[in-house]
């Protein structure tokens, strides 16, 4: 059984995008990445703070935008289209959650499909489902170059997503179409899916749910993804696998923490990076 070490694989993703930044900086070109934040809630802080230190890593210009809980919607909207017409400006990204009283889906609409590093806008999501280059969602993202870094096969296996969100789910399951395997998405209305499930060369597990997935819905040497992250018992991380059932019977498996973590914010980088081209 193989660890996939999304740590060491992420460390290798970041190195990669330093010397492209670096070779940028020699042409002349700065790539800028704007981070908003609306409000204090102290994961979204770690999530920014995390963000911005890969940023000054690589090389990439941050630009840092810290509003109160009670800005209006407005407000913020403004400083979005204000920052999709900076030419110097080539990602923008808004922390989520938002504050109640701002529509999430607005906001998200309104930042430029040209500089929308998270992959959320509707025409990326619509370019990854048509096939066409666009931006692409983060952690499915990362999991592709997990499985590729790894040496993991994924044309013509049996693929089955857990999960059917706009984030995680449903994105990769594109991905994984993409890539030529034979995709399934299950979700909370899917019957049977343990037997779905045992069916899968290569498992991708987004549910949400600490360790729901027990060895009894993985067939033997099969490839398991685990991304959910949950704070369990004596405050140690855990997935939505329960990794030491499980692991024995994978071929490979990625661990929490340490596996499809740190992969979501390399991924955002490489964003940031490939934007440049995009832009052109
Ligand atoms: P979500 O709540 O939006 O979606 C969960 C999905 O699981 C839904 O589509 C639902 O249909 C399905 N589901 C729920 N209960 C189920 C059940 N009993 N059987 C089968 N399917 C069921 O969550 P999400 O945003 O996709 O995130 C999933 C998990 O991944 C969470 O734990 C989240 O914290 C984690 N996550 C991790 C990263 C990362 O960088 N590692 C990034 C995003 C999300």
């Amino acid at each position: 059984m193989k660890i996939i070490d999304g740590k060491r694989i992420s460390a290798e993703i970041k190195d990669e995008l330093r010397e492209k930044v670096a070779a940028y900086k020699a042409e002349g070109v700065e790539i800028t990445l704007a981070v908003i934040q609306v409000g204090n809630d102290p994961a979204s802080s770690v999530y920014v703070g995390n963000k911005k230190k890969a940023c000054e890593y690589i090389g990439i210009r941050s630009l840092a935008y810290e509003l109160p809980e009670e800005t209006a919607e407005a407000e913020l909207l403004a400083l979005i289209e204000n920052l999709n017409e900076r030419a110097d400006v080539n990602g923008i990204l808004v922390q989520l959650p938002l504050p109640k009283h701002i529509d999430e889906e607005k906001v998200l609409n309104t930042i430029s499909p040209l500089k929308d590093v998270d992959g959320f806008h509707p025409m990326n999501v619509g370019a990854l489902c048509i096939g066409k280059e666009g931006f692409v969602s983060c952690t499915p993202a990362g999991i592709i170059e997990l499985l590729k870094r790894s040496d993991v096969e994924i044309a013509g296996k049996e693929c089955v997503v857990i999960g059917r969100s706009n984030i995680v789910g449903k994105p990769m399951a594109l991905l994984l179409l993409r890539e030529n395997g034979t995709v399934t998405i299950t979700h909370s209305k899917t019957k049977d899916l343990k037997e779905v499930c045992s069916r899968a060369d290569i498992l991708v597990v987004a549910i949400g749910r600490p360790k729901m997935i027990t060895a009894d819905y993985v067939k033997e040497g099969a490839v398991v993804i685990d991304v959910g992250i949950h704070r369990g018992e004596g405050n140690k991380l855990c997935g939505d696998v329960d990794y030491d059932q499980v692991a024995p019977k994978c071929s490979a498996i990625t661990p929490v923490p340490g596996g499809v973590g740190p992969m979501t914010i390399a991924m955002l980088m490489k964003n940031c990076v490939e934007s440049i081209q995009l832009q052109k």
